[in-house]
């Protein structure tokens, strides 16, 4: 066994994963115990892709493949998330966070903060939504089982573009869907930049809040189909 040689590629991708881990523990012992898992390149395979933007807590991760290198010759990077959003109060709400389109993020972020500082933990329930996951939620209440819950298809909801979250007030682990105290935490939504569904005058959906950019979700969607995107997200400007 003494001899047994290890291809070079081995020690790299090994000493990779041992520095990436330090830089993690140490972030977590700093107060910056999130991180978020970025791809690079083009060629980036299935399995990574599916991590690109994702963001874990290095205490609470289960899957060590969360860390690159995931497989050898693996190029992914982690960045550890520094300032505001390692003071929210709930490491859901932090990983929908990363969800969202990147334009609305630090929005969210602050709008969740000005929250827990009135004492309302908030949690975002939803955030981005694929257009299929938003065509079966569609047919929820009209074709399947349950309650009507959204009133767009797949591609007619900010969700599918990662520019709307759906929050609600948390205490001791229960959602609060009645007595969250909605025209506060929509007033509070408004302050940051958002459009509030409790406004709505066919569908009030006070859980839920989006940011249009003057854009309606057809002109996204369009833009998505021409594939006027980065990242998956739709170029805003
Ligand atoms: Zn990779
Ligand atoms: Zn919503």
């Amino acid at each position: 066994m003494k001899n047994q040689k290890r291809p070079k590629e081995y020690f790299k991708d090994s000493s990779r994963l041992f520095d990436n881990n330090v830089l993690l523990s140490k972030g977590e012992k700093e107060g910056h115990g999130y991180y978020q898992f970025l791809t690079s390149g083009t060629n980036v395979c299935a399995r990574c892709q599916k991590l690109h933007r994702k963001i874990f807590r290095y205490s609470e991760i289960t899957e060590k493949e969360a860390i690159p290198p995931i497989h050898p010759n693996c190029r992914c990077e982690i960045v550890v998330l520094e300032g505001d959003i390692n003071d929210i109060w709930d490491s859901v709400t932090i990983t929908r966070i990363g969800t969202l389109h990147p334009a609305i993020q630090d929005s969210a972020i602050a709008f969740i903060l000005a929250a827990q500082k009135q004492d309302i933990n908030l949690r975002i329930t939803d955030g981005f939504r694929s257009i299929e996951e938003q065509n079966i939620l569609y047919e929820q209440g009209r074709t399947t089982p349950g309650a009507i819950v959204t009133n767009g298809r797949g591609g007619q909801s900010y969700h599918n573009f990662g520019l709307a979250l759906d929050v609600v007030e948390m205490k001791d682990g229960v959602p609060l869907w009645e007595e969250t105290d909605w025209d506060k935490v929509g007033a509070l939504g408004k302050q940051f930049g958002f459009e509030w569904g409790g406004d709505w005058a066919s569908f009030v959906d006070r859980p839920h809040f989006e940011m249009s950019f003057g854009f309606s979700t057809s002109q996204f969607l369009q833009m998505y189909n021409d594939d006027k995107t980065t990242d998956g997200f739709v170029n805003i400007q």
